[in-house]
């Protein structure tokens, strides 16, 4: 995802009425020798005999940054997707160095959006001679404006952070809602400080439709299947393990849209049911052993582009069209009415977006990458 759009949405919370100006906070004396919360820590999780998923353990805690794949080859290790920051990537060298003695020879990015890339850093410093694979796409974005937005990374945490804290003060707000603001502010000083500066590492090696990978034993394909949640997104499917990385073409438990082109989107998830995959493993969020989320997500879609593109067809313009259309059954697939912070994620990364998009696609509208909200 692009943390700005969660950003961009959050700031649109703040102006609307009935929102309780900032308090003074009360001071509080901090405890002696309280250990600081590593938000950028990962755990491992062992798929296969050859393959490993570095996860976060609560992908709807912030700071909301990509899982990375680890494929053992025989002689080095090919790595999905690097984390979201230095301190990120540092965690998941540390993870594949508990899990194997073998080199990173290749580093495959899902797309160009900062939390599945920003971690590059550390594993080139780790293994410097780890060539870098990414779609012609995703190499331009990321040597171009669309990138541009990590910059103000640290910054818009920052101020993300002390919405949160605010947001979890205020007793007119949803228990459940209010536990999730909390955990959000709790990772604030972490994700400042990892969001600080941070280093775009663009790939070496880029490709249009597929980029094979072959060893003795494995065989490692690297797709582009069409634009979904970006214009360029490279899947990875191991043949011989049936694991297929979808970035975020498929983001679980909630989705994530921000440059998404909804209708190619529908076209790439027919095509991820169409291999015989025994592990999905998503750009976020939990591992799928079967095609039941996907099959969510894609009836989400079709009832989403359904709805909005008839309003779109009568002429109506983006912010009628949001108080009009009603996605509360949509939503209930995702998140259940007692999930207040789910709630509040499934609006800001998912329904802000692909509402959006769906609407500018109906009106034949270009999706331009990078850009804040869309
Ligand atoms: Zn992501």
């Amino acid at each position: 995802m692009k943390h700005l759009v969660f950003a961009s949405a959050l700031a649109s919370v703040v102006v609307l009425p009935g929102v309780p100006a900032p308090r003074e906070e009360p001071r509080t004396v901090a405890p002696a020798k309280a250990e600081p919360l590593d938000c950028f820590a990962r755990r491992t999780r062992k798929l296969t005999d050859r393959v490993w998923v570095i996860e976060r353990p609560n992908p709807t805690d912030a700071p909301f940054e990509g899982n990375t794949t680890v494929i053992e080859l025989d002689r080095s290790l090919v790595v999905v997707d690097a984390g979201g920051s230095r301190a990120a990537g540092e965690s998941i060298v540390r993870e594949i160095r508990a899990l194997s003695r073998k080199p990173v020879g290749t580093l495959v990015y899902t797309h160009y959006h900062g939390d599945h890339n920003l971690g590059a850093v550390a594993l080139r410093d780790a293994w410097p001679d780890m060539a870098i694979v990414s779609t012609e796409r995703t190499r331009e974005h990321m040597t171009g404006a669309p990138m541009d937005y990590v910059r103000s990374y640290a910054k818009s945490y920052g101020e993300m952070a002390a919405f949160a804290l605010r947001q979890s003060r205020d007793e007119s707000v949803s228990a459940s809602e209010r536990a999730g603001w909390a955990r959000f502010a709790a990772a604030g000083p972490c994700m400042e400080s990892g969001y600080t500066d941070p280093v775009v590492v663009p790939a070496q090696v880029t490709f249009s439709e597929r980029y094979t990978i072959h060893d003795a034993s494995m065989q490692v394909e690297v797709l582009f299947l069409g634009r979904a949640n970006t214009d360029g997104d490279a899947l990875v499917w191991l043949p011989g393990q049936r694991v297929l990385v979808t970035g975020d073409v498929v983001v679980h438990p909630i989705p994530y849209a921000s440059a998404c082109h909804p209708g190619e989107w529908c076209t790439v998830l027919e095509r991820v049911k169409g291999f015989d995959f025994a592990f999905l493993v998503p750009g976020h969020g939990a591992v799928q052993t079967d095609r039941a989320y996907v099959d969510t997500l894609l009836e989400a879609l079709r009832e989403i582009r359904g709805r909005v593109g008839e309003l779109a067809g009568r002429g109506m313009e983006l912010d009628e069209v949001r108080r009009t259309v009603d996605l509360k059954s949509v939503r209930a697939r995702f998140v259940g009415d007692e999930d207040g912070w789910g709630r509040v994620l499934f609006a800001n990364l998912f329904l802000e977006a692909i509402v959006a998009n769906a609407w500018r696609e109906a009106r034949g509208e270009p999706i331009v990458q990078g850009r804040e909200g869309g």
